[in-house]
């Protein structure tokens, strides 16, 4: 589980998941598989607010030890378009 702080926080791994292009399903709001197309491997990245702050944990190996993956960063960027979609509909 990592503190979402700010997006320079998680740059590099913002980088990796634009070359590598995993693909993001959600499964609810705050969970999502994310899947590596090269390998198959899919990882489930989970997004929640706790006291204001933003936390987000991912299931692969990098994420277990408190990493920043490009797993964590493809989901926090697609639940971020979420909240706003959910925030403009209402
Ligand atoms: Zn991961």
């Amino acid at each position: 589980m990592i503190q979402l702080t700010s997006a320079t926080a998680i740059e590099s791994a913002i980088t990796k998941a634009r070359t590598v292009k995993p693909l993001v399903r959600v499964n609810a709001f705050g969970s999502y598989s994310v899947m590596n197309k090269t390998t198959g491997a899919t990882y489930t990245v989970t997004c929640e607010k706790r006291d204001g702050k933003r936390f987000a944990s991912c299931t692969c190996r990098a994420g277990e030890l408190g990493r920043a993956c490009y797993h964590l960063a493809a989901a926090v960027a697609a639940h971020i378009q979420l909240a706003s979609e959910r925030a403009a509909s209402h």
